[in-house]
């Protein structure tokens, strides 16, 4: 059978791809070397959150007389938290099992490659056996990288991501290399859970691809609550457990803990595309706004692309190679100025839109209101300080951008993106209704 698509990889782009593809009633091979689900769903966003949420029940009960409830000899099983984040993974796999299970999607269990190509046909092999298709979809992912750091190879005291999840017990201490957004949030779970965290990061802040107001609120929190965080500083070398690292000032400094996380960014998955020989890689496959590469029939999303490494811009960017595949008029395309992006640090930060520091030409007004401002916020969260910053352009009075710090604005940044993938001006935006009390309000008490 030719099918009219192939997709390598089963993440949230390749098993998104495979359902809308074969919805429309075309028929679809998907290849997945592992489980369905990807990296998402088996050790990155959901096993995470999944921990997370247990270390944030235990750490609430500790500190639970803040809210008048006593709460004493509160302890956890962190095997049992590691075999309930499994139970989680599991049901989500199987909840993408059956989302492809229709008759025109072919799930195929085995590593695939490449064998040849022309406008009119890919050819891929898997398990001895050869599949043809009109068009290819990649959506190979990424996978952690591994730094040129003397002594991180081959050395049992280094975890990646992967492998921290993987773990049935907790470390004693842990050293994390790398402050983004996975060092801060297996700072996180390693913090709540008791155990003493260093963080150590090259550049002058932590998470430094976000706002720098909010980022600013979690460090001061973190740092009062005992994590050691070392910005400007530079790892050297490891000795097993060991870590030398160097500042921007002064001497070099070694540091010792059971556990080293490396944390300092992922690469894309290229192996079994080498037939690709004319494909246009540069950190990523290159594609345009609609996921087409350089090679007619063949397109790519999800990390792949090397573009933004989030799950939610995956499954969008297959749902506009899908589009364009099917030839949908209008053309669609992904709107990649309303991306929100959530750290599941506690407090939770939440951003979508432009920073401030990238407004250097565009006239534009800086709007900043503590969380406090929400009534929600307040009964929710005793002690804790929050941030909610707005950035709108003043020449077209329209928002620009959205960030925040404070539980739980994961769960209302997406009504700020609709204001900026829309170009809401802010008299529309003030027509909508938030529902009282939430701390969703505090979007609408900015405007
Ligand atoms: P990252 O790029 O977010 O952070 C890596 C950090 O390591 C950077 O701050 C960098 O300056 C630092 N670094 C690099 N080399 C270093 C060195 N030698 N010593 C000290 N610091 C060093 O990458 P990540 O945290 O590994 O995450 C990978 C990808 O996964 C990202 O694209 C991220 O957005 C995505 N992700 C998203 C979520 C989420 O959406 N909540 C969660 C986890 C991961």
């Amino acid at each position: 059978m030719k099918y009219f698509l192939a997709i390598i990889g089963g993440g949230p782009a390749g098993y998104t791809a495979a359902e809308k593809a074969s919805k429309q009633g075309k028929q679809v091979v998907l290849f997945e070397q592992n489980a369905l689900g990807g990296t998402c769903l088996n050790v990155g966003c959901i096993p995470t959150k999944t921990l997370l949420y247990s270390a944030k029940q235990y750490y609430n009960a500790v500190h639970a007389d803040k809210y008048g409830v006593k709460a004493e000899g509160v302890t956890f099983d962190y095997t049992k938290i590691a075999q309930r984040k499994n139970k989680v993974v599991r049901k989500l796999v199987a909840g993408i099992k059956q989302k492809l299970n229709n008759e025109c999607c072919t799930v195929v269990t085995g590593v695939a490659e490449v064998v040849s190509r022309t406008d009119e046909q890919v050819i891929i092999a898997c398990n001895g056996e050869q599949y043809e298709a009109e068009n290819l979809l990649i959506c190979t992912g990424s996978s952690n990288f591994v730094p040129p750091i003397p002594g991180v190879k081959d050395n049992e005291a280094v975890w990646d991501s992967t492998q921290a999840l993987a773990a049935q017990t907790l470390p004693a201490s842990m050293i994390i290399v790398g402050g983004g957004v996975i060092g801060m949030e297996f700072a996180t779970l390693y913090h709540e859970l008791g155990v003493p965290v260093t963080v150590i990061e090259a550049m002058p802040a932590i998470l430094p691809n976000l706002d720098q107001d909010v980022v600013a609120i979690l460090r001061e929190k973190y740092e009062k609550a005992g994590i050691r965080i070392m910005t400007d500083t530079k790892v050297m070398s490891l000795d097993g457990n060991k870590v030398t690292a160097q500042p921007a000032e002064g001497d070099a400094i070694t540091l010792e803990a059971e556990h080293i996380l490396i944390s300092v960014g992922r690469r894309a998955n290229m192996q079994g595309l080498e037939a690709l020989t004319d494909m246009e890689i540069n950190r990523g496959i290159v594609v345009n706004d609609m996921m087409q590469t350089n090679l007619k029939n063949v397109y790519a999303a999800g990390d792949v692309t090397g573009k933004i490494m989030l799950a939610h811009v995956a499954s969008r960017q297959a749902e506009v190679a899908v589009g364009h595949m099917l030839k949908r008029i209008p053309v669609q395309r992904i709107a990649y100025n309303a991306i929100p992006s959530v750290v599941y640090t506690n407090p939770e930060i939440a951003s979508v839109g432009m920073l401030e520091k990238d407004l250097a030409d565009i006239p534009h007004e800086v709007r900043k209101m503590p969380m406090t401002f929400s009534g929600r916020f307040v009964a929710e969260n005793e002690g804790e300080t929050g941030l909610c910053k707005m950035i709108v352009d003043t020449k077209h009075n329209t928002v620009l951008g959205v960030h925040m710090i404070g539980n739980p604005c994961s769960e209302f940044v997406a009504a700020a993106s609709f204001a900026v993938r829309m170009g809401y001006t802010v008299e529309e935006f003030e027509q909508v209704v938030f529902p009282h009390p939430t701390v969703s309000e505090i979007l609408k008490e900015i405007l």
